[in-house]
């Protein structure tokens, strides 16, 4: 196998493996969608003694969530993509 191939992606809901993004004479289809997102927490960094601590959400598990473009279109996964991947 060649090495500078990547392991074929998958849906992260309907499981079907999912292609590059196409490109044609006309335009283009896209092939999927990739949500970089992880569970986070929150964390704390001061830049200096007298200044307010900054909280920020410090990334603990990369994870990257595939989504084929029709499962794109389904409401839960638009709401995973606009909750950056929290999931209740
Ligand atoms: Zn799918």
């Amino acid at each position: 196998m060649d090495a500078s191939v990547p392991a074929a992606l998958r849906c992260a809901r309907c499981g079907g493996a999912v292609d590059g993004t196409l490109h044609t004479r006309s335009g283009y289809v896209v092939g999927y969608y990739v949500l970089h997102t992880g569970s986070t927490e929150e964390a704390a960094v001061r830049r200096r003694d007298d200044e307010a601590p900054i909280t920020y959400r410090r990334v603990l598990q990369p994870l990257d969530v595939v989504s084929c473009p029709r499962c794109f279109a389904a409401p839960e996964v638009r709401r995973l993509w606009l909750a950056f991947g929290d999931q209740p």
